[in-house]
């Protein structure tokens, strides 16, 4: 099971401006990346100006391998949103390259999702211009 939507309703996208146009434009080529400091090789997610780590401003988009785990998540028992369909599960996964993205599970109940379960990222076109990376289980 994946997320269900409600056909009636349009799917609200994330606001897709600024810092974060790098990382949309990625998704939209169906590739996902993220911000990595040139100067320390500290991977930034969300994006923003400085490095956390060095305060260098100085980055690229890197690729990610798009593996991780689930490092947390909440189910909705209660549609949080007209077009989400309950119940609606909501994951934290915490990828190789140390960063945390907020995302969905792809063909996942929420009673398959545990802490620590590996992911590897899909990219769901969830409406005519509206791709987003999701995860599904492996292993
Ligand atoms: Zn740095």
């Amino acid at each position: 099971m994946s997320v269900q939507y409600n056909a009636e309703q349009p799917v609200p996208a994330p606001p897709m401006i600024g810092e974060d146009m790098g990382f949309w434009d990625g998704v939209k080529s169906r590739q996902l990346v993220f911000q990595r400091c040139t100067g320390c090789g500290t991977w930034v997610h969300p994006p923003r100006p400085a490095c956390p780590k060095c305060r260098s401003f100085d980055k690229e988009w890197a690729p990610s391998k798009g593996k991780g785990a689930v490092h947390s998540w909440v189910t909705y028992h209660e549609s949080p949103h007209p077009a989400f369909k309950a119940p609606y599960s909501v994951v934290l996964v915490e990828l190789e390259e140390g960063v945390r993205l907020i995302s969905n599970m792809i063909d996942t109940g929420p009673e398959e999702i545990s802490i620590g379960m590996p992911v590897e990222v899909v990219f769901d076109d969830v409406a005519e211009e509206l791709t987003l990376p999701k995860f599904r289980k492996v292993g």
